[in-house]
């Protein structure tokens, strides 16, 4: 039976691949206040310092390689018969890198830079700057591609379309604890679809699941896909 399959995917999918999640000891986060690198108040306060934070970002995320539960994510979307659309919360590009076509980021992309004078948007530099020029309308606007906290994130009514006509919700390597990406798994099981959490440890929406397995994505995440395309294809 071919199943509609949307995945929800958290920093916890790259953790493997070097790239620290959000509450990892000694992680990039725990060196920086979120309110002066993830806010539009702390791009306005000092636009330096959010340069130098996501260049620094850059530059790890460009030398991390795709790990095996990017790769089992890839190979899903070739070998399974339905759908398959993974919703990344990451501004990584290691799912592309992996493969995967149908990736959508709603919280923006690291190596994508936006014009806040006109919108534009355009491939990062490596090292963004601040009298970087707009290359559409010259202003020196610029900042990363990426959604803080406090601005909407990108391409919502199309997710919960997705998620709305979804036969299997999975939510992978995300602490469940920023909305609206937390919230998908009740609009899931409101409509009907089988809910289910693949994480290191019960995330803070663990109990809205239907199902969950505890481990490392990359064992966890290869062998869950090893098993959807048994059952279904
Ligand atoms: P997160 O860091 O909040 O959670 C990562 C999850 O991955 C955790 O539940 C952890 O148990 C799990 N994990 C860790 N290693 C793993 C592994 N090897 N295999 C499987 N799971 C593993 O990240 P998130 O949920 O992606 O955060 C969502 C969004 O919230 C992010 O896009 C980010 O913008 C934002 N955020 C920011 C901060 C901050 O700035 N301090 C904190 C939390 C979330
Ligand atoms: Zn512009």
């Amino acid at each position: 039976m071919s199943k509609n399959i949307v995945i929800l995917t958290g920093a916890g999918v790259s953790a493997e691949s070097g790239l620290g999640t959000f509450r990892d000891a000694g992680g990039v986060w725990t060196k920086y206040d979120l309110n002066d690198v993830a806010t539009p108040e702390g791009f306005a306060r000092n636009p330096g310092r959010v340069h130098d934070f996501y260049n620094a970002r850059r530059v790890n995320a460009r030398k991390a390689r795709a790990n095996a539960a990017h790769a089992a994510l890839a190979r899903l979307e070739v070998e399974h018969q339905g759908q398959v659309l993974i919703v990344t919360q990451n501004v990584d590009n290691l799912h592309e890198r992996a493969g995967s076509k149908a990736v959508w980021h709603m919280h923006g992309e690291l190596f994508r830079a936006l014009c806040a004078a006109c919108e534009a948007r355009w491939d990062a530099p490596d090292q963004m700057h601040l009298d970087d020029e707009c290359p559409e309308c010259r202003a020196k606007a610029t900042r990363p591609d990426v959604v803080w906290f406090g601005e909407i994130p990108y391409r919502m009514d199309e997710i919960y379309e997705r998620v709305l006509d979804a036969d299997l919700f999975v939510s992978i390597g995300t602490s469940g604890s920023v909305y609206p990406a937390a919230g998908f798994v009740e609009i899931a099981n409101g409509a009907g679809a089988h809910t289910m959490e693949l994480n290191l440890e019960p995330s803070e929406t663990a109990t809205a699941f239907a199902e969950s397995r505890l481990g490392k994505a990359t064992e966890v995440v290869p062998n869950w896909v090893d098993e959807v395309l048994a059952d279904t294809n």
